[in-house]
């Protein structure tokens, strides 16, 4: 088993009316929220995806697809626990991770602290292995168009 793995994910949604806002198991007060067949969280679903990267176990497509009504309207901190059942299960747990909100809109700094927290807390990290950062897409794309919210995240896992 190697001492160090490490993953990447990536996701976007459209922002839409009638729809509430969760970023990082956080519901965001705001106008538009994503649309999805889950709650849509797209940073938890880029979590997710790098966590799986990492150990080549596909992606959440294929773990929660969503043609499937188990998952509509899921909350997306549901289906991280379950991700991270299988990294501890694998042998592995969580050394860091770093993430990036992309969005025009709404701003991002007022609930890093609470996304930080809640992340930490589902994921049974420190807060000083979970780093969130967010940027604008300068006006350049449907993000900056305030169409959509993307967001990466790069995990590392180590050996336990
Ligand atoms: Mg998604």
């Amino acid at each position: 088993m190697q001492q160090f793995r490490i993953g990447m994910g990536h996701d976007i949604h459209a922002l839409v009316e009638g729809r509430a806002l969760w970023l990082g198991g956080v519901k965001i007060p705001f106008e538009l929220g994503l649309q999805g067949h889950s709650d849509a969280d797209a940073l938890i679903h880029a979590i997710m995806d790098a966590m799986l990267g990492a150990l080549a176990l596909g992606d959440i497509g294929q773990l929660f697809p969503d043609t499937d009504p188990a998952f509509k309207g899921i909350a997306s901190l549901k289906l991280l626990e379950v991700v991270r059942a299988k990294v501890a299960e694998a042998g592995y747990r969580i050394g860091n991770l770093d993430c990036m909100i992309h969005c025009e809109v709404p701003k991002i700094a007022p609930h890093r602290a609470a996304i930080i927290n809640t992340l930490a807390g589902a994921l049974r990290l420190e807060q000083n292995q979970v780093s969130l950062k967010a940027g604008t897409n300068e006006g350049f794309d449907a993000i900056g168009k305030r169409q959509a919210i993307a967001c990466h995240a790069i995990v590392l896992l180590v050996k336990d």
